[in-house]
């Protein structure tokens, strides 16, 4: 696998590990009306740092849904911490790849990926 040199480097989500419910790094947004559930998740793969980015800056906006519930979720935080730029896949997951490992009750999920390998933007 070819290394590349990173353009964009791994945001600080120190403070956003505590999230406003009983897991870590989990969000809620609630309208406090009645509406779609909406689960939004980046850094299922520790070393796909772009999520991180989005959600970072999403939760830094204050936002809240008109109706229903955003949750952002920053899933493999610690992966995440593991992350060197210089190894940047040993960060892609601790003992499990978390890929397609949901059980929420979501109606609609975004789950954020990136890619740091040489190739054409999908
Ligand atoms: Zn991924």
């Amino acid at each position: 696998m070819t290394h590349l040199p990173l353009e964009i480097l791994p945001p600080a989500i120190g403070h956003r590990r505590c999230g406003n419910v009983d897991v870590d790094c989990v969000h809620r947004l609630d309208s406090g009306r009645p509406g779609p559930e909406v689960l939004a998740q980046a850094l299922s793969h520790g070393d796909e740092i772009c999520g991180a980015h989005v959600l970072r800056w999403l939760l830094e906006q204050a936002l809240l849904p008109q109706r229903g519930r955003l949750t952002p979720v920053l899933a493999n935080a610690a992966a995440f911490e593991r992350f060197d730029a210089q190894a940047p896949h040993r960060s892609r997951f601790v003992d499990e790849d978390l890929n397609r490992v949901w059980s929420d009750a979501a109606d609609f999920v975004l789950d954020i990926h990136s890619m740091h390998e040489d190739g054409q933007a999908l």
